[in-house]
């Protein structure tokens, strides 16, 4: 069944909106306080004027939302897809406020986007729109500021162009100002597979409280670019039976489990589609592969795949969100009727934003650390969160969704009092 909903389900900065005002309402948030925390801080929108290769010039629409600067510079992607609206990068960004909350390290919350369509344009044209939109918008980021870093359909070359680009404005070079950028550039071990690495941790977790084995707990993942492969292959690894996955193309389940190394040279090194693998098992489409039947469901891949009109057939027993906003609010209430273990995208894919925050740290500090001290410290973050979260459920008689928002907010809202409203 596809995913058929209302409008309003589908619109993401509502979906945060409603899970924002049920916490802010049990944490009894005074009036101001949740003014201040509901609108974001900042939004630029710029226009990019690019050459295209063959000779004509195409503007592009872009965005960067600042939601919040109350707890330390702004953090977020950069997503370029052509779907992008303002008001999914509002949401992105009022997520990644809640998400550095939850994880605790001093960031604040950004997102940005270019509407553009990645697969159509050639490298030199991808350059020159992030080039251009990265000058656009040189004064509103930098180390101190607002720190960018890959999403959708960008990755660490668009971030090496972003550094570059902010360095020769800046006149000197500037590391910091992204992250999740090559490691010949200042970029952390452990950053590329964090995401996936911060899932597996998360199911670990859920795993031990709900007193489940791991070997051979059977898992599904929707999504297979950064944060889906690693997921799987991760998983894979740590004896979990990877039995279904998708990408854009489609979707491929097999009770008997997939052979991960093999779907990955499959896909990445010789370039075939994801359906097609030969050892796969039953094809289904993207959203299909959803409602099979398996322990863990992780949805890596795009927002509002779960919804009030599909959500009563998810199987799993554990939902842990890789993407960012794959369950709709009214989708929240069946999945809980329905006693699913979800670990909410703002703490189940925080992993990628830990291991930002180590990187940030080490390029200020010009030190860089071994990938076992990196994957070390984001095990500790990762598990410590998913504790106070889990605790914070349990104490406050809510689900984890409003417990992580709760957690986030009472952070924030915490640090804000502290610091005033400058006037
Ligand atoms: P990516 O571009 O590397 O991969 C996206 C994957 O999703 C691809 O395999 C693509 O084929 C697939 N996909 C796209 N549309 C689909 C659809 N309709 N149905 C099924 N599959 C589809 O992106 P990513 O970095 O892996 O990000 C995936 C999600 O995770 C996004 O929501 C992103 O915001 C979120 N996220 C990413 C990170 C990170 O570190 N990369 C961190 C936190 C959250």
């Amino acid at each position: 069944m596809a995913a058929v909903a209302t409008p309003n389900e589908l619109n993401v900065y509502e979906s945060a909106e409603a899970r924002f005002e049920v916490a802010a309402d049990k944490l009894g948030l005074e009036e101001g306080l949740y003014k201040y925390l509901k609108y974001p801080n900042k939004e630029i929108t710029v226009y990019i004027p690019v050459a295209l290769d063959n000779g004509h010039f195409e503007v592009f629409v872009g965005y960067r939302v600042h939601h919040s600067i109350v707890r330390g510079p702004c953090k977020g992607g950069i997503r370029f897809a052509p779907d992008v609206t303002l008001d999914e990068i509002r949401a992105l960004a009022a997520w990644m406020t809640w998400k550095c909350a939850v994880v605790n390290i001093p960031f604040g919350g950004a997102k940005g986007g270019v509407i553009c369509d990645p697969s159509k344009l050639s490298n030199g044209e991808l350059e020159r729109i992030t080039r251009r939109y990265t000058a656009e918008l040189t004064e509103w980021i930098g180390p101190e500021r607002d720190v960018p870093a890959p999403d959708l359909g960008t990755n660490e070359q668009t971030m090496a162009w972003v550094m570059d680009t902010y360095s020769m404005h800046v006149r000197h070079t500037t590391t910091a100002v992204v992250t999740g950028k090559p490691l010949d550039l200042g970029g952390s071990h452990g950053r590329k597979e964090a995401t996936g690495r911060g899932v597996m941790i998360s199911c670990d977790k859920a795993l031990t409280k709900l007193g489940v084995k791991r070997d051979g707990c059977r898992v599904i993942i929707q999504g297979f670019g950064n944060v889906g492969s690693v997921s799987a292959l991760l998983m894979h690894r740590a004896g979990y039976k990877i039995v279904g996955v998708a990408d854009i193309h489609g979707g491929l389940y097999n009770e008997k489990g997939f052979n991960v190394p093999a779907l990955l040279d499959w896909v990445y090194a010789q370039g075939k589609p994801l359906p097609e693998f030969p050892a796969g098992g039953t094809k289904l489409s993207a959203q299909e592969v959803l409602f099979q039947t398996c322990d863990i469901l992780v949805p890596a891949a795009v927002e509002n795949q779960i919804t009030s009109q599909n959500a009563r057939r998810v199987q799993a027993r554990i939902l842990c969100e890789g993407a960012n906003g794959p369950t709709t609010a009214p989708a929240d209430a069946i999945l809980e009727q329905k006693g699913v273990f979800v670990i909410p995208d703002i703490l189940g894919n925080a992993g990628g934003v830990t291991v930002s925050y180590f990187e940030w740290v080490q390029d200020r500090q010009g030190f860089f650390w071994r990938e076992g001290e990196v994957n070390e410290r984001l095990q500790d973050v990762m598990e410590h969160s998913f504790d106070e979260v889990v605790r914070y459920a349990e104490a406050h008689g809510v689900n984890n969704r409003i417990a992580a928002y709760m957690l986030a907010i009472d952070r924030v809202a915490f640090a804000l009092k502290l610091r005033g409203i400058y006037a």
